[in-house]
Parts: C-alpha cells; sequence; structure tokens
C-alpha cells in the first residue's frame, strides 16, 4: 500500500482489533505499574514488522519500549503512547472481564480499551505499514512508555531527558475527532495548621482548636474557585472555544472547568482524642490552574489570603513541583497539518480543544516540541467501569497516523516537512 489515497481507505480492521484486544490481556494496571509483559509483546510485534526497537529501563520495573524508522536526513516524527493502566477497580461491577479483551457489537471491551490501549493498537499497524515506504525522508521516533497514570517522571520525562526527542509529536491518548492541544496547569498544597492544646471539657473557653483553624483555611482555600481571571488573548480564544465545543458535547461541567483554579481538599488529618482541644491539623489541595495563568501567582494570591484570614500558626506550601499549564498554539502548522488529515479521513469539522487535566504532553513541550494529543476514544468508561473503544475508531485513528507519518515525512508533498 503507498500513497495518500491508498492510505485513505486502508483497510486494518482486523490487525488492529486483534492487536488492541492482545494489548488489553495485559492487566498492566498501575498501580503498581508493572509494564513488563506488554513491553515484551510491543517490542515484538515491532521486530516483526522489521523495525529496530529495543527495551530501556529508567528504574527496576519501568521500562520503555523504543522504535525507530530511519528514512535518511529531514525531520523526526514523535509517536507515543502509555502502556498503563488504572486499576480495574471492583470487578463485579463490570458488566465484563476487564482484562479479557472481548470484542462484542463492534466494539473492543475492557480496561485501557480507550485509554490508551486502543490508541497504541492504532500506531503499532500504521508504523509497521509505513516501514514498508521508500520515499520518505527523516524519522520516526515511537516511544510507548510505563508511568503515565501515576505522573510519567519515570517514563516519559525520563526518555526526553535521554535525548529520545524529536521536531513534533503527537500522543495517541483518547480525543475522540477534536485533537487536544494544551493542558491545564496542577497545584498540590499541603497546610498545616497549629493550636493550644486544652481539655475540651472547657472548649471553646480555653486552648485554640487547630481543626477549628483549618476549617478557615479550606473555606479560603475554596475561594479561589469564584474568581475570575484576564487571560492573554490566545489562551482567552482557545477557552471560549473549547467551552463551546465541550458544551457541544454536554459536557459543560468540564467547560466551566477551563477557566476556573478548581479546588480538591483530599486529605485531612487533625487532633488527638475527643475530649483535647486539638494542637495540629493537616489538609492536602489539588488546585488545577487554567491556560494563561501562572501557577506562582495563584499560589502567591492564596498565601497572602491564608495569613490574612487565618493568621498566624498557619503554613502552606507545594507537596511536589506544581505543573505550569500547557499547549502548543493552535496555529501551529503541525497542529494544522493533523486537524487537515483529521478532517479528511473522519470527515466533519475537527477542532483543536484543551483538556481539564493533564498529561504526559508538558513534558513534550517543556523541550519545545510542538505536542497534540488524538487518539480513538469513547469517554464515558475511562478510568471508570465498563471501558470499551468502536472498532471503527480504531480503524480511523490508524488511518490518520499513516497519513501523518507519509506527509510529515514527505518534502514538497505535505505541510509536515516545510512545517519542521
Ligand atoms: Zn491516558
Amino acid at each position: 500500500m503507498r500513497g495518500r489515497e491508498a492510505i485513505k481507505s486502508w483497510n486494518c480492521e482486523h490487525e488492529v482489533t486483534t492487536v488492541c484486544s492482545d494489548l488489553i490481556r495485559f492487566p498492566s494496571e498501575n498501580p503498581p505499574g508493572d509494564v513488563a509483559e506488554i513491553a515484551t509483546y510491543i517490542l515484538e510485534y515491532l521486530q516483526r514488522a522489521g523495525i529496530p526497537a529495543r527495551q530501556i529501563s529508567s528504574v527496576p520495573g519501568m521500562r520503555s519500549v523504543i522504535a525507530e524508522l530511519d528514512f535518511g536526513p529531514g525531520p523526526c516524527l514523535v509517536l507515543n503512547g502509555h502502556m498503563d493502566v488504572v486499576p480495574a477497580g471492583d470487578r463485579t461491577r463490570w458488566s465484563f472481564d476487564p482484562f479479557g479483551g472481548e470484542v462484542c457489537e463492534g466494539h473492543v471491551l475492557g480496561r485501557g480499551a480507550s485509554d490508551m490501549k486502543g490508541g497504541l493498537a492504532s500506531l503499532l499497524v500504521a508504523i509497521a505499514q509505513a516501514a514498508r515506504w521508500d520515499t520518505l525522508r527523516g524519522k520516526v521516533l515511537f516511544t510507548a512508555v510505563p508511568d503515565e497514570e501515576t505522573g510519567g517522571w519515570y517514563g516519559t520525562r525520563w526518555l526526553l531527558e535521554q535525548g529520545f526527542t524529536g521536531d513534533a509529536c503527537l500522543i495517541a491518548e483518547p480525543s475522540g475527532t477534536n485533537p487536544t492541544i494544551g493542558q491545564k496547569g496542577a497545584l498540590w498544597l499541603r497546610a498545616i495548621a497549629r493550636g493550644i492544646p486544652a481539655h475540651g471539657s472547657l472548649s471553646p473557653l480555653v486552648g485554640e482548636n487547630a481543626i477549628l483553624r483549618m476549617t478557615q483555611i479550606i473555606e479560603t482555600v475554596y475561594s479561589i474557585w469564584e474568581r475570575t481571571w484576564i487571560f492573554p488573548p490566545e489562551p482567552h480564544q482557545l477557552i471560549a472555544e473549547t467551552q463551546s465545543t465541550l458544551r457541544e458535547e454536554g459536557l459543560g461541567v468540564q467547560a466551566e472547568a477551563l477557566d476556573h483554579v478548581t479546588v480538591n481538599v483530599g486529605r485531612i488529618v487533625g487532633g488527638d482524642k475527643v475530649n483535647i482541644v486539638a494542637d495540629h491539623c493537616e489538609a492536602e489541595f489539588d488546585l488545577r490552574v487554567p491556560i494563561g495563568i501562572p501557577v506562582g501567582d495563584v499560589f502567591g494570591l492564596l498565601r497572602q489570603l491564608v495569613e490574612e484570614r487565618a493568621g498566624s500558626g498557619v503554613e502552606i506550601a507545594p507537596v511536589r513541583d506544581p505543573i505550569e499549564a500547557n499547549y502548543t498554539s493552535p496555529t501551529h502548522p503541525f497542529v494544522q497539518l493533523v486537524l487537515r488529515i483529521i478532517r479528511e479521513v473522519a470527515g466533519g469539522t475537527s477542532r483543536p480543544v484543551l483538556q481539564w487535566a493533564s498529561s504526559d504532553a508538558r513534558f513534550f513541550r517543556r523541550h519545545g516540541i510542538p505536542t497534540l494529543q488524538f487518539g480513538p476514544a469513547e469517554l464515558q468508561g475511562i478510568h471508570g467501569y465498563d471501558e470499551r473503544v468502536a472498532v471503527g475508531q480504531l480503524v480511523q485513528a490508524a488511518r490518520v497516523y499513516a497519513l501523518l507519518i507519509h506527509d510529515y515525512l514527505s518534502p514538497g508533498d505535505g505541510g509536515g516537512f516545510r512545517a519542521a
């Protein structure tokens, strides 16, 4: 098979369905995040297709699979996907075996079908196809990574630090027909309140209660949700366009979250005994920060508000390194190229959108690589029960990936080569 028209009608249904089912049968739940078996399957699949591939580990148990299609001098396209999945949870809540990989009524069923073994399967068959072409110029770097569901530090981030980079990147994360070009930032905070212990029988006349003080802190941190922000022009427009797309899809809640700092207090511990005025209390917060707003601005404002309202004896600090919101411009030629291809394959209008959560894309963008996410998806089951993916979407995604490799690595033929 060669040429754009042939790729657009490429019949890969049997192969992509089989690979997706096979991938689902390796549980790879994270935690614990062991991907050894699925990584070996992917390695062998690539090798059977004649593609030089190998495994490397950042720390024991955290393997990545790396494969390179080298067509000589030219731009390098990175194709990335994660092998880990979130745990299946309570098996009795599933109406099928989450690790059975069953195919039923045009869908592949199981944990990871959409997030993102479907995307990995489509990438694999597209790359195996492209390995047979001989008119391309440049390189495809395929990376299958562990650890995405727990932060990506030992997968994508580590690989980039080892020099596995490129000129543009597509991650096969679930998206539907609208590719995702940006993610919100994340600020995880721990607040510690101290008090003065005393006999509970005399409270509130004596002592200072740290739990009571924490309730004020929680209220103060939640007040950040009410705040309206002033955005730079491009993020402003991008947020507004994503909001209208999400509302059309019935995702009004997600739309509302996009231009606000969301807040969740997820953990609280305090006091020693019911009849003692509590002298300590600790709580942890998860805040997600919109695109265009520096995380430092949000933290600075919060610290000031907490000091004003809760007074001394309170500490508030990040639990881990904050993540800045990040995106690739919708006008970037790589984004425009992918959009054109999706519209060609799937028909209809495809629009770049933002995501309310975070992903490995931030690591690529931090290395200056324009990055977007596009992959087969049925959004309802992701991270929940009865996850599945439509076979038609697997086929569509495989065609998009194959066309992207073709156009990006074809001098003078598509927009990709010039864009790089
Ligand atoms: Zn994912």
